[in-house]
């Protein structure tokens, strides 16, 4: 009990001391429309995957149509944060159009937002084998597991996409931020029926939905319901992981964008 709590239960509306109390111990949060929830978080950092001289996939010469990963990313991307802003919550586009953003860069845009933020990328997969189809949801810090769940169970229902699942994977945009992060796979664009459907505004739209009612829901309740993961789940593949950020490196290993 400190003066300022003193003070508050003398003079403060009982209601108002609850609230506060419940808010006590929360990340202070930016300005934003609401207050973080049981999520503890009232922005979110979208993250178009790829942009400008990066396209990111591509659906490949078997497909019915043409379709590049970096237009895919941003179409839906902005209508996540539509649908964020009409819930009340901070959206913050990491890109607005169609340019090219460093993934160190983009993980610096989000740490700016302080610890009331999470972040989620947006992508598409390409790969060699035509078949592979279903949305999975990336993460790698244990507070993030209950937004990529919550993510991933919402876009599946919301598009009816095989569920391929929540999946913990060391990528630099799922690593690095200092913030919640998760990193959407939302479908295969070079499984023609996939490249077909989410070639339709109406695709882009489900899969919007999916991504923003997860966010919304983890957003309200926070991790209620969700299994814990212990901090570290899996052995750090390098000893210096954990440091790599403030020191010199002597050598570039490159690391792969995430795709
Ligand atoms: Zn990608």
């Amino acid at each position: 009990m400190n003066i300022f709590s003193t003070f508050r239960l003398v003079f403060w509306p009982a209601s108002l001391i609850i609230s506060l109390a419940f808010l006590n111990g929360c990340a202070p949060t930016p300005a934003a429309h609401l207050a973080a929830g049981g999520g503890h978080f009232s922005t979110v950092v979208i993250d178009p995957g790829h942009g400008g001289k990066d396209s990111g996939g591509l659906s490949g010469r078997g497909a019915p149509i043409f379709l590049r990963e970096k237009d895919l990313t941003l179409d839906t991307a902005r209508r996540v944060r539509d649908e964020l802003r009409r819930a009340g919550l901070r959206a913050v586009m990491i890109r607005e159009d169609d340019h090219f953003v460093e993934l160190d860069d983009r993980v610096s845009i989000a740490n700016r937002q302080g610890p009331g933020a999470v972040l989620v990328s947006i992508h598409y997969d390409a790969v060699s084998n035509h078949a592979m189809n279903g949305a999975k949801t990336f993460f790698w810090r244990a507070d993030s597991h209950g937004l990529a769940t919550r993510i991933q169970q919402h876009l599946v229902a919301a598009t009816g996409e095989t569920n391929i699942g929540v999946i913990r994977r060391r990528l630099r945009l799922t690593r690095n931020p200092e913030i919640p992060s998760v990193l959407c796979e939302c479908a295969y664009m070079t499984n023609p029926a996939e490249a077909r459907k989410v070639a339709l505004d109406g695709t882009r739209q489900q899969i919007a939905h999916g991504i923003a009612q997860g966010i919304l829901e983890q957003y309200k309740i926070g991790d209620a319901g969700i299994a814990p993961v212990p901090e570290i789940w899996a052995p750090m593949s390098r000893g210096s992981d954990k440091f790599e950020g403030n020191r010199p490196r002597k050598h570039t290993h490159k690391k792969a964008q995430a795709t």
